[in-house]
């Protein structure tokens, strides 16, 4: 069973058959000269790599469709039902389809050729921890579908079941997926690789007083009946695959766009995201029209391990957002870019992951540049810089440094850190800067037009980089800039170092407060955002005493702050300081909260600075409420530790 995984033991070979591509070394073959000075030096692959993370034979048999017809059981914690599979034969040789598939009861599988279904042999191998196994079916001939009945397990690590005392309703229960990485495979069986996009068509039976709600076409004001149908006709890779049920209600915000969330939370989500039609505008403007129809979000409960999860069409988030003052919407125009980046143009494999989260953080940071001003968007690139020195300074290994991961990596959450937001983010900054807006803009815009509903590589958006942009201006940058981001560890020297004049005024007051000169309330704060409070607390010293840790607390009730980012901060440093009184806010921001980015450090912190058993004491009460993906991975730093 993979719920007791230390990530940083897993040991597991793969042999990359078809990755030959290295840094700067064009494979395969040449492809045509651009330029007589220029000679293509990023050739893109002549095939795609294969995806180390997926059993599935998709070089030989891809397939194209699924259709669920699953019976959501709540009393028993499971998806029960029916998957049916359309295939195209890559290579009509093929006989047998490989799956993948994780903690999957399989119960029958039958095949389709020329129109009768029979039996068709199938074996399940072996559990591998971070794989599951491989659902290995024999086709008779000309077999053009599968149909497979299956159960999932209530251990299903990318199915969440919340008891209704886990709701703020408290009256129903709740399920929602998390598939993002490798985690579909635990809802149905599929080719669970980025490099293979599916269309869709799902049915949910629920109990009658629920709303389902998935990654497709949906009808906000569709009767609420317990039987609802999907349909999602672009093609999408398997891990975009998302449902929720629940109790929760649905506020329009205009006539595209809207949130669902439960009752508590729904105006407020309203509110909070009054300004997405205005990102979508933004991007529409610089990228093109958004393509996916409808933009619905759905906020969920707290232990939504995640900020936000790009599900095509109704973007998940986590209610951390709502903080009252669109403070921490980024993280909207972030799950909303995807909509170009990740989503139309994916990563076909979990090393290019910078592909979906760099490009995403960049048009993140230009959404909020033009809605909120030049002053925040710099605000946010400093704390990213901040984030992604902190990321690379603790990096387990320097090739995790670099944007373009190494083959080997133990399990693809290893390339979701700041690398690959964060420092994909400063790359496009770079290019964007050497080659000017007026040529980078519609450069990038093109790029989601020609890969649109493709799974690419980076080589693959090197080379169209260097036929498209480089060869216009050939001394823009040099290939030794270009190698130091994408396959160089570390932060390149040419990264721009964000000044933001709004900080600066933020780090005298706090010098003077250092000094001694003022008291901590008579810092001018009525003023400050968000970000200038992180920046604020990022950089007090980490050696601060604890009279000023107090006298902090005292003017401002950090401890209990209402906003999850500045609160975090605070607790951090007050973990490292020995500063007691947070412990009690502490815990019950350890309770309420099962967003990864903040509770995974907070838990390294305390076991770090001596509360290993404070710490063991609070997860023993939080687990049940957190995410099974929380929950292996705060296993993982417990067990790192001893
Ligand atoms: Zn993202």
């Amino acid at each position: 069973m993979s719920h007791r995984i230390v990530v940083s033991i897993l040991t597991l070979s793969f042999t990359l058959a078809a990755c030959s591509q290295e840094p700067g070394v064009a494979s395969g073959p040449a492809a045509p000269e651009q330029a007589a000075e220029l000679a293509p030096v990023y050739a893109a692959p002549s095939e795609q790599p294969v995806d180390p993370f997926t059993y599935a034979n998709y070089r030989q048999i891809r397939v194209r469709h699924v259709d669920l017809d699953l019976d959501v059981l709540f009393d028993e914690k499971v998806l029960d039902g029916v998957a049916v599979l359309d295939l195209v034969y890559v290579d009509s040789d093929a006989t047998v389809l490989v799956l993948d598939a994780n903690d999957l009861d399989i119960k029958s599988v039958e095949a389709n050729a020329n129109g009768a279904w029979s039996a068709a042999p199938y074996t399940l191998g072996p559990d591998d921890p971070v794989k599951g196994s491989a659902l290995e079916i024999e086709l008779p001939d000309v077999a053009t579908q599968v149909r497979i009945t299956y159960r999932t397990s209530p251990e299903a690590e990318g199915l969440q079941w919340l008891s209704p005392e886990q709701t703020a309703g408290k009256e129903h229960p709740f399920l929602f997926s998390q598939f993002q990485p490798l985690y579909a495979r635990t809802m149905a069986p599929l080719q669970d690789t980025p490099a293979v996009r599916i269309t869709y068509s799902a049915k949910l039976k629920t109990p009658p007083e629920l709303i389902a709600v998935m990654s497709s076409a949906q009808d906000p004001d569709g009767v609420r009946d317990g039987d609802y149908s999907f349909d999602m006709p672009q093609p999408i890779p398997a891990y975009l695959l998302a449902l929720a049920v629940g109790d929760f209600g649905f506020k329009a915000i205009n006539d595209h766009i809207g949130v669902y969330a439960e009752d508590y939370i729904l105006d407020a989500s309203a509110a909070e995201f009054e300004d997405t039609p205005k990102m979508e505008e933004a991007i529409n403007d610089l990228y093109g029209p958004y393509k996916w129809g409808r933009y619905d979000m759905i906020v969920l409960p707290p232990s939504f391990p995640f900020g936000g999860m790009e599900n095509p069409r109704l973007t998940f988030l986590t209610p951390t957002l709502i903080a009252g003052d669109k403070s921490l919407t980024n993280v909207v125009a972030h799950e909303l870019a995807h909509s170009w980046s990740g989503n139309l143009v994916t990563n076909s494999n979990w090393r290019d992951a910078w592909l979906n989260e760099g490009f995403t953080s960049y048009v993140e940071n230009r959404v909020m540049e033009t809605l909120y001003g030049e002053d925040r968007a710099v605000m946010e690139r400093s704390l990213d810089l901040d984030a992604l020195k902190r990321d690379v300074a603790e990096a387990e290994r320097p090739e995790l440094t670099a944007l373009k991961m190494p083959a080997d990596i133990a399990h693809p959450d290893d390339a979701f850190s700041q690398v690959s937001y964060a420092g994909g983010m400063f790359f496009l900054k770079f290019l964007e800067t050497r080659f000017g807006r007026e040529a980078f803009d519609p450069f990038l815009r093109d790029y989601f037009d020609q890969f649109a509903f493709k799974s690419i590589t980076t080589e693959d958006f090197l080379n169209y980089f260097e036929s498209n942009l480089w060869a216009n201006n050939q001394d823009a940058v040099t290939k030794e800039e270009i190698d130091a981001w994408v396959y160089q560890p570390g932060i390149p020297d040419t990264i721009e170092t964000p000044s933001s004049d709004a900080f600066a005024k933020v780090s005298a007051q706090q010098m003077q407060w250092l000094a001694g000169e003022v008291a901590a309330t008579d810092l001018k704060t009525a003023a400050w955002s968000t970000h200038e409070w992180l920046h604020f607390l990022n950089t007090v010293p980490d050696d601060m005493i604890l009279d000023q840790f107090a006298d902090l607390d005292g003017a401002y009730d950090l401890s209990n702050s209402k906003n999850a980012e500045i609160a975090f901060v605070w607790y951090m440093k007050a973990i490292a300081s020995g500063y007691e009184p947070v412990l009690a806010p502490l815990d019950r921001f350890l309770m309420s909260v099962g967003r990864g980015k903040f509770i995974y450090r907070l838990y390294a912190a305390l076991i770090e600075h001596g509360r290993r058993e404070w710490a063991a004491e609070v997860f023993a009460r939080a687990r049940s409420g957190y995410h099974p993906i929380a929950q292996r991975r705060i296993e993982g730093i417990f067990a790192e530790a001893d």
